[in-house]
């Protein structure tokens, strides 16, 4: 073979041409004139090609710039370097260096574009900004109003729920958290989220829960969203809470799934008792009610301590080993005092 241009013969051609006179003059790679980088004033992320990612500046314009990079199909890309020069703000030029692969040889060639910055707001933040939310958790309480610690409590156990897991889906987040009569709405931008957190939440403090359809509108992006309301009930009692039960004097000390867990004051022994039960819960002093009485002498299973409101010394029996210091937490259940452990 031999080139039709130069003459030259050699082992292989491209068009005709020796690899000298087709590289002659040629553009190997190309860039466009301009690129349009767009980026989130909210949460400041950039648009990339299947979504929106967190970058620093220098990165985002520099990957832009090879979004755009094409070369001659003669050419195999072999490594790329890439130098950034800023004009203005939203301005900047970015120079790309590629080595190329054609015919065996190593070729170098170069091309710049013109990176402009553009604002905007992505799609989660304009929903978030928006009140978009699919679904509303209701957090209320049995009858009373709902605990301002419990409250707080809930709150806080949704927010990092919903943050760990925006961690893998941008497109979890909380609208609001809105404090109402009785309780608390939480306002959550996924129905399945609220549902797996509503279970969640119901067995950790055995609440009863309720699901119910609420609305249907249009975001405002104009899609349809279906949206359902979770309601959760806490029941007037919850872990540390001294109650009745057949009678006696229990302290609560868990809630689970399948019921929970009382420790008898008497006996210091603990049973089991199922959901079903738990409803004849009678409280009959809340954990922040509790007492501190001071201890005035200890034995093995006893110890005196001074009555809350009457300052007579009376004796209390304490489970074995219990660990005593200068007070206890006692409770008065009619006219008898108790150690709580
Ligand atoms: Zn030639
Ligand atoms: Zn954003």
């Amino acid at each position: 073979m031999f080139c039709v241009n130069c003459g030259i013969e050699g082992e292989e051609t491209i068009d005709g041409l020796c690899l000298e006179c087709f590289l002659k003059g040629k553009k190997l790679i190309r860039l466009p004139h301009h690129i349009d980088l767009f980026r989130c004033t909210n949460c400041e992320e950039y648009s990339v090609k299947d979504g929106w990612v967190q970058k620093d500046l220098n990165e985002a314009i520099e990957d832009a710039a090879l979004t755009g990079l094409s070369a001659i199909s003669e050419a195999k890309v072999v490594s790329v370097a890439t130098m950034s020069e800023r004009q203005d703000d939203k301005t900047f030029v970015v120079r790309v260096e590629a080595d190329l692969d054609i015919g065996g040889r190593l070729i170098t060639d170069n091309d710049s574009t013109i990176i402009r910055l553009k604002n905007t707001v992505c799609k989660r933040c304009s929903r978030q900004l928006g009140n978009y939310y699919e679904a509303i958790m209701q957090i209320r309480s049995g009858s009373k109003d709902l605990d301002d610690g419990l409250r707080d409590e809930i709150v806080r156990y949704v927010r990092n729920s919903v943050e760990t897991q925006a961690k893998n889906n941008r497109h979890l987040f909380i609208g609001k958290v809105v404090e109402v009569v009785g309780g608390v709405d939480i306002y959550i931008s996924s129905i399945s989220m609220g549902r797996s957190l509503t279970k969640e939440i119901s067995d950790l403090y055995g609440a009863e829960s309720k699901e119910s359809f609420s609305q249907a509108g249009t975001s405002s992006d104009g899609q349809d969203i279906n949206r359902l309301t979770f309601l959760i009930r806490f029941p007037d009692y919850h872990t540390g809470d001294v109650v009745l039960f057949d009678k006696r004097p229990y302290k609560l000390t868990s809630l689970n799934k399948a019921g929970g867990k009382l420790l008898d004051l008497a006996t210091f022994r603990e049973t089991s008792v199922r959901k079903s039960d738990l409803s004849s819960l009678k409280v009959l002093a809340k954990k922040d009610q509790l007492l501190q009485a001071i201890v005035v002498s200890t034995s093995e299973n006893e110890i005196q301590v001074m009555h809350p409101s009457n300052f007579s010394t009376i004796d209390l029996r304490i489970p074995e080993g219990a660990e005593i210091s200068e007070t206890v937490t006692v409770v008065g259940v009619e006219e008898e005092i108790f150690y709580v452990p």
